[in-house]
């Protein structure tokens, strides 16, 4: 029972109507959805399908697991209504595209690469590195460039890989070193991310936390 993913060819799409495949307890499984599920760090989706809430999605192989918030009004066979809170995952869309853009100028800049963790909240993102130092002096360089990038107002794209169709790619205009892995749902054009903010944590030794916010 794969499911039809409707967030990546639009991630706009805050709407559709589909088809219910199977129900257990608040579990629904659909032909086709608008969902996002936990991947990649970005966190799921939440919304309503008819008047129920969808407090978390999941995905299982190909399948996108709808966990309701209560047993559902409907049933196997119903066509249903499926709608984002779309402000939650505008923000994370905003905050996503702009953590591939804060990781690739602070490498640049700084010569630290590793990164070793990353999470995507509708409040803010943030991107882990393995650095003995602090980071701190880094930062307002870092997001003043940021900055700068973001109101040159460049288109994002966001396509299947040519040989391998499961696997997706992120990229700035077509620039070459502006590409990216990425299965997550991305704004359009750099404009819509608004400016940012950069703040530095400490989250262990040898360990560095940025956490990117909007304004
Ligand atoms: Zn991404």
């Amino acid at each position: 029972m794969e499911t039809k993913i409707l967030f990546l060819d639009d991630p706009y799409k805050s709407e559709a109507d589909a088809k219910v495949l199977k129900v257990e307890d608040n579990k629904v499984w659909l032909d086709q959805t608008i969902f996002y599920a936990f991947s990649g760090g970005q966190a799921s989706d939440t919304g309503m399908i008819d008047k129920n809430r969808v407090k978390d999605v999941q995905k299982q192989g190909k399948e996108f697991v709808h966990i309701l918030e209560e047993s559902p009004s409907f049933e196997q066979g119903d066509i249903v209504h499926l709608k984002l809170d779309w402000e939650r995952r505008f923000n994370l869309m905003r905050l996503h595209s702009a953590a591939h853009i804060v990781h690739k100028i602070f490498a640049d800049k700084t010569g630290i690469k590793k990164l070793i963790g990353s999470n995507i909240s509708p409040e803010k993102a943030r991107l882990d590195y393995a650095y003995e130092k602090n980071i701190n002096s880094f930062l307002p360089e870092i997001e003043k460039e940021v900055n700068e990038l973001i109101e040159k107002q460049i288109d994002i794209k966001t396509f299947p890989d040519e040989d391998n169709p499961e696997k997706r790619w992120w990229q700035l205009n077509s620039y070459e070193d502006w590409k990216m892995p990425c299965g997550g749902t991305h704004v359009r054009n750099t404009k819509e991310i608004g400016a940012i903010k950069l703040k530095r944590k400490n989250i262990g030794a040898a360990k560095e936390r940025i956490e990117i916010t909007l304004n």
